[in-house]
C-alpha cells in the first residue's frame, strides 16, 4: 500500500513508477502551468499527457523549468489511434514538444478498430523502445479481448493499461484480469470527471470522516491498488487531492463505495466504447 506520494510501484518488466499522478487533460496555458507547478511542488512526479490533449508544449516548459531532476519525473504521453500508421512521427513530435529525449511511458491511447493497425503501431514502438526513446510501452482503454490479442499474436503483456475507473464505473473483471497478469492499471477519470464527488453517498461518507469527497474516492483507488491521476488546475484542489496517504478506509466504507458500481448502472463518463471507438 502506498504510504506517500513519492512511493513507487514495480511493473511487470521490473521497472518502477510513481503510484500516483497528475492528469493534464483539458488543461491549457496559464491554468495548466499553475496547476502543474503546484503539483510538482506537492510531490506529484508522474505527469500524464497525450498528443491528443494539445498541451505537451506547456507541460514540457513547466517540467523543464521546475528544478526537479529528469530522473525523478515520470512523463507519460500517448499516441492517438488515427496516427497508428506512423507511430514514430507521433513519438518524435511528443518528444519535441515535451523537450525530452525519452518518455517514461508511451501508451496506445485507444485500441482503435483495426487489429492490424494497432499491432503495427505497437511493433514499431517496440523498436523505438529498444533505441531508448521509450522506457515502458503500454496501452490505454484496452479491454480483455484487446489484451488477449496482444498476447496471442505478439506474446506481449503490457506493463500498463490506463482505463476509466472510479467507484461508479469500477470495471472489476478487467481489474482482476490485469491483476492476474501483473498489468498495472492506471485509473483515468478517477473522480468520475468531477461527477462522482457530487454523489450524496460519497459526500455523507466524507463528512463522517472529516475528509473531502475527492479524498475519499482517491483513497479508494489507492486501497484497490490502482494508480489514480486526478486532474485539477486549482492549486487548493491539487493539494487536497494528494493528501490521501495518512488515512485508510474501513471495510464498511470500501463496501459503500464499491456498491456505487452496481447502483450507478453506468457510471461511464466517456461516450466512447473501446470496442468501437475509431478515434
Ligand atoms: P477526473 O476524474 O480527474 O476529474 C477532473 C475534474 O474533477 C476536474 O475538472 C475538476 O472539475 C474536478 N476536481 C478535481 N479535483 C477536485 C476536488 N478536489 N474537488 C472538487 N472537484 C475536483 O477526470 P479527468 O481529468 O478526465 O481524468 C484524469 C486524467 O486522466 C486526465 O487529466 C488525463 O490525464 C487522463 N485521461 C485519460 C483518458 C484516456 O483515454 N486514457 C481519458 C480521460 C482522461
Amino acid at each position: 500500500m502506498l504510504k506517500s506520494i513519492f512511493d513507487t510501484v514495480t511493473l511487470n518488466d521490473g521497472s518502477s513508477m510513481p503510484g500516483f499522478g497528475y492528469g493534464c487533460y483539458k488543461s491549457f496555458g496559464h491554468d495548466l502551468a499553475r496547476g502543474l507547478r503546484e503539483a510538482v511542488e506537492c510531490g506529484y512526479r508522474y505527469i500524464d499527457t497525450a498528443e491528443f490533449y494539445d498541451n505537451e508544449e506547456t507541460v514540457g516548459e513547466v517540467l523543464h523549468s521546475c528544478h526537479v531532476p529528469r530522473e525523478q519525473l515520470y512523463v507519460v504521453s500517448k499516441i492517438w489511434p488515427t496516427n497508428f500508421a506512423d507511430p514514430v512521427a507521433s513519438l518524435e513530435q511528443s518528444l519535441r514538444r515535451l523537450r525530452l529525449d525519452f518518455l517514461d511511458a508511451y501508451l496506445l491511447h485507444w485500441p482503435g478498430v483495426s487489429c492490424e493497425r494497432r499491432l503495427f503501431a505497437y511493433d514499431q514502438l517496440l523498436r523505438e523502445q529498444q533505441k531508448g526513446k521509450i522506457r515502458v510501452l503500454g496501452v490505454s482503454n484496452f479491454l480483455m479481448p484487446h489484451l488477449d490479442e496482444l498476447y496471442q499474436i505478439m506474446g506481449v503483456r503490457p506493463a500498463l493499461n490506463q482505463v476509466e475507473i472510479q467507484p461508479c464505473f469500477s470495471q472489476p473483471e478487467l481489474r482482476e484480469y490485469c491483476a492476474q497478469r501483473a498489468i498495472r492499471v492506471i485509473s483515468w477519470g478517477p473522480l468520475g470527471r468531477g461527477k462522482t464527488i457530487e454523489s450524496p453517498v460519497v459526500k455523507a461518507l466524507a463528512n463522517a470522516r472529516g475528509k473531502t469527497p475527492a479524498q475519499m474516492i482517491l483513497r479508494w483507488h489507492i486501497e484497490k491498488g490502482l494508480t489514480a491521476i486526478p486532474k485539477s488546475v486549482h492549486v487548493e484542489r491539487v493539494r487536497e487531492n494528494c493528501q490521501v496517504f495518512d488515512f485508510s478506509l474501513t471495510e464498511a466504507e470500501m463496501a459503500v463505495l464499491d456498491d456505487l458500481n452496481s447502483t450507478a448502472h453506468t457510471g461511464r463518463s466517456s461516450p466512447n466504447d473501446p470496442m468501437t471507438f475509431a478515434g
